[in-house]
């Protein structure tokens, strides 16, 4: 989502598009302030102003992303390869091997867009040692790259750190910008929106929480719409995985959020499957508590069979975008697996 897209922080958003504008953007900032207020959202937005195919002023903005082309839109989805998102693991931290990685993967030309972006959210959970590892880069980065660190913890990150990046602090939201923020882009309705953000303390993500979307149970769905997918051939069965997957008993709305929550954790568990098939650097696996029985269910999908479900999957989430009907898409997603 462009910078216009994202409620509040104007005089921030407007900083990032001037110097992204000007090209005097520091290679390595920290987003910091409380959780579910939209940094993440701002670091993608940095993504797409970089990589963006059409960026433009936009507003009162210098620049901005078009939100439209392709690039953005594989950045938005989540699978652009020049834009590297690090979160903390089921572990709860991010392990150094993840940050090995991306410090490698940095070290080479961006291989579609402009500049390869790195995003480490809940960069506070960073383990020590994977802390120390950025100092080098994060000092000298590499000079296509750019690395975004977000936290509402900053100050648990080590001082060595903190004082290498570009610290932007981003405060709470208002009542009204979190309700404006869940009806037009979480199609909450408007009655709906303005009690949760009454409860939610300036924080758009603390509203969502309380909507119930579950990462680890979206997670565990893609995995059996996976297996199902491995086992057997039979579309009836496939067609029942699929109705897992878009849940039951939710307004258009909430099935399209769910639906899309889980596109992005089949997306991440097929890139995994890609990897162990091609017996490829498996530091750099997401869901590494699943090796085991992702590498057994390589016998079934092979690397061709991956790329092609990896992209089905973006299309997917594409044609969500586009309004399509979850049931729809989620029927159609499980028959190209
Ligand atoms: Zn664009």
């Amino acid at each position: 989502m462009p910078f216009l897209g994202i409620t509040g922080h104007q005089r921030i958003l407007s900083l990032l598009s001037r110097a992204i504008a000007r090209g005097t953007l520091p290679p390595s900032l920290l987003l910091a302030g409380p959780s579910g207020i939209g940094k993440r959202r701002a670091a993608v937005a940095i993504a797409e102003a970089l990589n963006c195919v059409q960026a433009r002023p936009a507003g009162a903005l210098e620049i901005d992303a078009c939100g439209k082309c392709p690039s953005c839109g594989r950045i938005a989805r989540g699978v652009h390869p020049d834009v590297v998102v690090l979160e903390p693991e089921d572990s709860g931290t991010i392990k150094i091997d993840q940050v090995r990685d991306v410090i490698d993967r940095a070290n080479y030309r961006p291989f579609e867009g402009r500049r390869r972006v790195v995003i480490l959210d809940d960069a506070d959970a960073l383990v020590i040692q994977a802390q120390n590892a950025l100092l080098k880069t994060l000092e000298e980065p590499p000079s296509a790259s750019v690395f975004v660190l977000v936290s509402s913890l900053p100050d648990a990150l080590l001082p060595t750190v903190r004082s290498r990046c570009r610290p932007l602090r981003f405060g709470e939201l208002t009542p009204s910008e979190v309700a404006d923020t869940l009806v037009r882009d979480h199609r909450f309705a408007e009655a709906e929106a303005r009690a949760a953000a009454a409860e939610a303390g300036g924080s758009v993500g603390r509203a969502l929480e309380a909507r119930g979307l579950d990462l680890g149970e979206a997670r565990a769905a893609a995995h059996r719409l996976l297996q199902q997918a491995a086992r057997a051939a039979d579309p009836a069965l496939r067609l029942g995985a699929a109705r897992d997957l878009v849940g039951t008993g939710g307004s258009g709305s909430r099935e399209r959020d769910h639906l899309a929550v889980r596109l992005r954790a089949l997306a991440s568990l097929l890139r995994d499957l890609g990897l162990l098939s091609t017996r490829a650097d498996t530091r750099s696996l997401a869901n590494t508590d699943l090796q085991g029985d992702l590498t057994r269910m390589t016998g079934a999908f092979d690397a061709e069979r991956c790329t092609r479900a990896f992209s089905a999957c973006d299309r997917a989430l594409a044609a969500l975008e586009r309004n399509v009907g979850p049931k729809v898409v989620a029927d159609w997603v499980a028959l190209q697996l």
